[in-house]
């Protein structure tokens, strides 16, 4: 028998791991498809209710795919190894199936727990890469030709068929879900929901002329960006699509809009889909930074970046009460949405980290729980740049009042977000815009004389 095990890569369709392991059903076995909850996972500080809750709902759904290819998801609540040995007991599986983990450092150590554990049990582990990511000092490849090979190849897709004779028995006993301790917090009324019907709606409202056109034009202000974005960010971090099934979705559009034959139609919507590949390149590149750099995560680069958080900072960027209006409607925003567009995200970390003074890591730590997107690898590389401590990038400072004079010169997106704006009970600025910027600035260039890493 086979275990095919599902992480942040909850789909079936262009799923490598589930292909071959269907694929060698005849020689090494039935697939039981598996899902673990797992307590640590669960309880490491950068996992939300929010996220969990996401999770769920894409295991529904995973749930109702897999029933409609004749199977079944089952789940176990446990920690992996813990889990798997429980498995192996009852059913002795010999090969277990995975995509590589590429994200946070405890997932990939988890993972290497479950490798030791195969190794000593006779169980052959195969983990498959996904997003053109290579292992750690694995050769980089290139990810504009795995992009140009991307939109031509065929996606494994199971769909419509019937695979119920590849699928073992389903286990007796199921998982009650109300048994999975939650995650930290409460869930965010405005957040996307979980799931591929999920996902393929907002990238049906995405990928037509009209919005690609205008996507280059509508990043930057996050009032109109929640329209104007894709919003994909969080189907791709949980792998509920996969990067190539995007590219695809992209490509057919831009096909479309050739057999119109309009001229200046086809020249705007190939810049936009250009543009859009810009950000999937970079989203590539950031999960490859990672993983050859795991002390992103975790280390100083700098003998000297600021290590005392002041609380009460901390405390008013978090809240939305800083008295910068644009920054706290952000932080508003991102309270009930979980998502925020990423000049403004960059704007929200320059501010707490250049202006407050505050460490990266408390900063990067809160904006992880609240981005529904969180994905270790962009998100780690990109705190660092908007804080100034990552020496992969240049010095890159927001102004607020700037930001806010360029993305809300009207006031409307504060006026929604921050209803207290403009009353007695909206304090004043905690610090001097000018002098501020001033100050951290200079620290900065300071600091990036005492490079340690
Ligand atoms: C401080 C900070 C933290 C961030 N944390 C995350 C995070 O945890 N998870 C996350 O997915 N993105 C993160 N981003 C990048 C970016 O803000 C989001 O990817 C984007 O806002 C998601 O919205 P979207 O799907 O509509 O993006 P679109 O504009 O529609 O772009 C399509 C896809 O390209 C990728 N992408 C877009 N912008 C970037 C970028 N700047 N860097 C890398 N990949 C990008 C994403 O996968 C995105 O889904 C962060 C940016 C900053 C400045």
């Amino acid at each position: 028998m086979q275990v095919l095990w599902f992480k942040r890569d909850l789909r079936l369709s262009d799923h490598l791991p589930l292909f071959e392991a269907m694929r060698n059903a005849k020689h090494h076995g039935l697939v039981l498809p598996l899902y673990i909850h797992e307590p640590s996972q669960i309880a490491d500080a950068h996992t939300a209710r929010q996220h969990q809750l996401f999770v769920h709902e894409c295991l529904d759904d995973l749930q109702q795919q897999l029933v409609d290819v004749g199977g079944y998801l089952h789940e176990e609540l446990g920690e992996a190894v813990e889990v798997l040995a429980a498995l192996h007991a009852q059913f002795k599986f010999t090969h277990l199936w995975a995509h590589q983990e590429t994200t946070q450092l405890t997932q990939y150590q988890r993972d290497q727990a479950v490798a030791a554990w195969c190794k000593s049990m006779g169980v052959v582990f195969t983990e498959l890469p996904q997003n053109n990511v290579q292992r750690a000092g694995g050769e980089k490849l290139n990810f504009q030709t795995y992009l140009d090979r991307a939109a031509q190849e065929e996606i494994k897709n199971p769909t419509g068929r019937n695979l119920n004779v590849f699928f073992a028995p389903k286990p007796p006993v199921e998982l009650n879900r109300a048994t999975v301790p939650h995650a930290a917090g409460v869930d965010k009324p405005l957040r996307m929901k979980g799931g591929r019907v999920q996902a393929r709606a907002v990238a049906t409202q995405f990928f037509t002329p009209a919005k690609l056109k205008s996507y280059p034009f509508s990043i930057s202000s996050p009032l109109k960006a929640w329209n104007g974005c894709s919003r994909l960010s969080p189907y791709l971090a949980y792998g509920v699509v996969s990067d190539r099934e995007v590219l695809q979705k992209l490509n057919a559009l831009v096909n479309t809009v050739h057999g119109q034959g309009d001229a200046g139609l086809i020249a705007k919507v190939e810049d936009a889909a250009r543009f859009y590949v810009d950000r999937l390149i970079w989203r590539q590149g950031y999960l490859q930074q990672f993983e050859n750099h795991v002390v992103l995560e975790t280390d100083a680069f700098y003998s000297n970046e600021p290590s005392e958080t002041k609380h009460e900072f901390l405390a008013a960027w978090q809240q939305g009460r800083t008295g910068f209006a644009y920054v706290d409607a952000c932080q508003r925003y991102l309270q009930q949405t979980g998502w925020l567009n990423m000049r403004a995200r960059a704007t929200l970390v320059s501010f707490a980290c250049v202006q407050l003074g505050l460490p990266w890591q408390p900063v990067a730590l809160y904006l992880a729980q609240q981005f529904l997107d969180f994905e270790p690898a962009i998100h780690y590389g990109q705190v660092r740049i908007a804080s100034g401590t990552s020496h992969f990038s240049q010095m890159l400072v927001y102004d607020p009042l700037k930001q806010q004079a360029e993305q809300d010169p009207k006031g409307e997106f504060v006026k929604r977000w921050l209803p207290e704006f403009g009353t007695a009970d909206y304090p004043a600025p905690i610090v001097d815009n000018t002098e501020s910027l001033k100050q951290g600035k200079a620290r900065l260039h300071a600091m990036r004389q005492n490079r340690l890493l």
